[in-house]
């Protein structure tokens, strides 16, 4: 134990001394002082927590070489590069690299000038590599494993080749450490990584789900595009420059969407499966670079960027459930800051979704059986989905609640905790519509249905005669809007159910009937209605807490110390472009604000904010000192 303290002493001072920090964060003591006593681990931490630092540590402190398997070439990019410019000595190797200079980094390895290598799961077999692995003056004492939730076949991104780890281990005739790291939690997938990376008596760390630096709302806009522009126009007037993710459904929509901000003037790049690898290396290192602030793109981007400041996640369409929607939103904020995570709800993205559902040729190879299984699977998962998008509760709180874990209740921290909510009695909204269904015998979906109650007089009702319905126009008075709400409501407490076909089919449940008889009572909250200009997301917090809310880093900044960031963001991205490397690997945004609020005058005091080691100090501390001293005057 007491050697245990003396070697977490030495970890932190690793911490401040190569990557500028001066404290763990959650869960990244326990579990480098697990690896480094020997033990394996299972390291379970959301997007954004930290967990590359939990084998970065360790791998400088142990003798022998640290072998990290990481499935994406970018995110081995990313690491290797951050690792370099903190002075540690890292290589990759993958199938970007040319023959050559493979050779080469395997020949540098050889002679032991890394102590972190990178490697993508499928190198363990070639020949290449394991002459080196097996060679007897090379010893890998720590096998780190990123993404670990690959091996397993329940979770969306299995990878075959994960499963040859434990062959390569095998090979080995000593065994390493072997720590696995993942963002997935389900216990499905936890159980898959201890038993097919074979763990010995692992030391298993889970921190919890909760980003609590990210603000989550939903909207349900009348003209979405409208809203998002109204939206962008506010954020860039707040902190120019920032970056986000917008994300559409189709390729259609990235395109229009893309197309119309940049006729507006903003600079914006797009990412989706229809174009060319070329174009969408090129697309997402502007991105990356900060040489385009927006990105609009499918769910096809933003696996393996770990791009730390991103500001805003808007999904201008519904994903098609809480696991993509918590991982695409979650790729805001990675550094800690302020940001914020938007849902743009519209009906129809039910229905697409649906359709993708219905339609998927991933499914198409499974028997019958399975197929219907997985079918009923994604519906619900959609219809959990779209709850999210109705519920008056807090929404950190629903997602959490998704994910097992119990929340406060209350985070304060998202729309509907910053809404007033009342609640309202909508029996007789309810009963209206469980009567109209009845009525109609109904087979129609919820369209129909509104037109119906609210008396709408178009052909389909005509050539129909729904205007014969007894309940025909009796809520003509009721917004759209807040009727389908009242419907999402009745089906997510089990009054109303959709039919799992093409075209679903609202359909009264057993307990619909309690509501028709005497003293059958419905009462829901809903949000107390807006008189004059709808207030959005950002003023909303604004007026709870009397200050303008911004986002990221510069947040708490005075005007005055707001420009000195914005000078030095201009020195990082000059020195970013000389050296080929993304701006937030020179220095964090959060960095740059301490910069601009303390003011260093010497070197010795720089090196006391956090994010400044000692190598980032030698080699930029004098240009960023320049600056601002100049600025102070
Ligand atoms: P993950 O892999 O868990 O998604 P990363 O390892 O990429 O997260 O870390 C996210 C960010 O947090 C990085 O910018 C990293 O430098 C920063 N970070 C990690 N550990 C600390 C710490 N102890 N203090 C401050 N920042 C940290
Ligand atoms: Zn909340």
């Amino acid at each position: 134990m007491i050697e245990n303290t003396t070697k977490i002493k030495e970890a932190k001072k690793i911490l401040k001394q190569y990557f500028g920090y001066d404290d763990f964060r959650e869960g990244q003591r326990e579990l480098i002082a697990a690896v480094l006593s020997g033990r394996d681990v299972l390291g379970i931490m959301p997007t954004g927590a930290g967990k590359s630092m939990c084998f970065q540590i360790p791998a400088l402190m142990m003798d022998g070489i640290t072998l990290v398997i990481s499935p994406l070439i970018s995110l081995m990019k990313d690491q290797v590069g951050a690792l370099n410019q903190a002075g540690v000595h890292a290589a990759y190797l993958n199938s970007s690299l040319s023959t050559g200079q493979y050779l080469k980094a395997l020949q540098f390895a050889r002679e032991g000038r890394y102590k972190i290598i990178y490697a993508a799961p499928e190198r363990l077999e070639t020949g290449g590599f394991l002459d080196f692995a097996l060679s007897g003056s090379v010893r890998i004492s720590f096998l780190a494993i990123d993404e670990a939730h690959c091996v397993s076949q329940w979770g969306q991104d299995f990878r075959p080749s994960y499963l040859k780890i434990l062959d390569f281990l095998g090979k080995l005739s000593y065994r390493p450490v072997v720590g696995a790291y993942t963002a997935t939690a389900t216990e499905d997938v936890r159980d898959d990584i201890m038993d097919i990376l074979a763990l010995r008596d692992p030391y298993v760390l889970s921190t919890g789900f909760d980003r609590s630096n990210l603000y989550f709302a939903v909207k349900k806009p009348m003209d979405k595009y409208k809203e998002l522009l109204r939206y962008l126009r506010a954020k860039e007037k707040e902190t120019p420059g920032i970056s986000g993710i917008i994300y559409c459904l189709t390729r259609k929509s990235v395109e229009e969407v893309c197309y119309k901000l940049r006729s507006e003037g903003f600079s914006v790049t797009r990412y989706h499966a229809g174009l060319s690898d070329e174009e969408r290396r090129e697309n997402q290192d502007d991105f990356i670079y900060d040489r385009r602030q927006i990105m609009t793109a499918t769910n096809a981007f933003g696996m393996g960027i770990d791009k730390p400041d991103v500001r805003f996640v808007i999904h201008y369409n519904m994903p098609k459930n809480m696991e993509s929607y918590y991982q695409e939103a979650g790729r805001a904020g990675r550094d800690g800051e302020p940001s914020e995570c938007v849902l743009y709800y519209e009906p129809m993205d039910v229905r697409t979704n649906r359709f993708f559902i219905e339609n998927n040729k991933e499914n198409e190879e499974l028997d019958d059986i399975t197929r219907e299984i997985v079918k009923e699977r994604d519906l619900w998962r959609l219809q959990q989905m779209t709850f999210y998008c109705f519920t008056a509760e807090c929404l950190r709180n629903y997602i959490l609640k998704y994910f097992g874990q119990a929340g406060a209740g209350y985070c304060g921290n998202c729309l509907n905790c910053l809404t007033q909510f009342e609640e309202v009695d909508i029996t007789g909204e309810a009963r209206s519509i469980v009567q109209c269904i009845k009525g109609n015998r109904m087979n129609y979906g919820i369209t129909i249905l509104l037109d119906i109650l609210r008396g709408a007089n178009n052909q389909r009702i005509r050539t129909r005669h729904l205007d014969q319905n007894p309940e025909y126009g009796k809520l003509a008075h009721v917004a759209a809007p807040r009727l389908r709400q009242i419907i999402q409501e009745m089906q997510y407490r089990g009054y109303l159910e959709l039919s799992g076909d093409e075209y679903p089919v609202v359909k009264m449940n057993r307990q619909a009937g309690k509501l028709l008889e005497n003293g059958g009572q419905l009462v829901m909250k809903l949000a107390k209605e807006k008189s004059g200009k709808e207030s959005g997301d950002f003023e909303a917090r604004a007026g709870k807490k009397g200050k303008r809310n911004k986002t990221g880093a510069a947040a708490a900044l005075s005007e005055k110390d707001a420009r000195l960031f914005e000078e030095l963001r201009k020195l990082r991205k000059e020195i970013a472009a000389r050296e080929k490397v993304p701006p937030y690997i020179v220095f964090s945004d959060k960095t740059l604000a301490l910069m601009s609020s303390s003011r260093p005058q010497y070197e010795d005091e720089m090196l006391r904010l956090s994010g400044v080691g000692e190598y980032k100090l030698e080699k930029y501390g004098e240009q960023f000192l320049e600056v601002i001293v100049k600025w102070r005057g």
